[in-house]
């Protein structure tokens, strides 16, 4: 288990609701852990968090730590300003984590945009909003 920076961007992301299912994701990071939702049972994946296991049907489903390492799966750039926060271009991106078999959408931060590629490793990190401590991810420098 790895801990990983909280980040400062200068600006507040919105703040994502927390309800029963997914408060945990979106607090996890408040000790610098990125942690995922796991059935007990089969050890199935799952993300976003959900109550009932896809694959043994198990209602026992647990946070669990993950390293935070993965790679860029997909991306797209955004352009548009749909946050009065957030300025655009910025890139999202779908990343697939090296320890655990999802793919979570997120924004790459600390990255240019023309610098980012499909397989690229990347890092989390934090940011924290309200209650929240949003994943992000940053390319890892060698
Ligand atoms: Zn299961």
């Amino acid at each position: 288990m790895s801990t990983h920076s909280i980040v400062n961007e200068g600006f507040l992301r919105p703040e994502p609701p927390l309800t029963p299912r997914t408060k945990e994701f979106w607090t996890s990071g408040h000790d610098g852990v990125l942690r995922i939702a796991q059935c007990d049972d089969c050890g199935q994946w799952m993300h976003p968090p959900q109550p009932v296991c896809r694959s043994c049907q198990s209602r026992s489903i647990s946070s669990t730590a993950v390293a935070g390492t993965g790679t860029v799966f997909s991306y797209t750039v955004n352009r548009y300003q749909w946050s009065p926060t957030i300025e655009p271009p910025y890139v999202i991106a779908e990343v697939a984590l090296d320890d655990a078999d999802v793919v979570l959408m997120t924004a790459l931060i600390d990255c240019e945009i023309h610098a980012v590629s499909i397989g690229m490793p990347v890092d989390v990190c934090f940011a924290i909003s309200g209650d929240t401590f949003i994943p992000l991810f940053r390319p890892v420098t060698p």
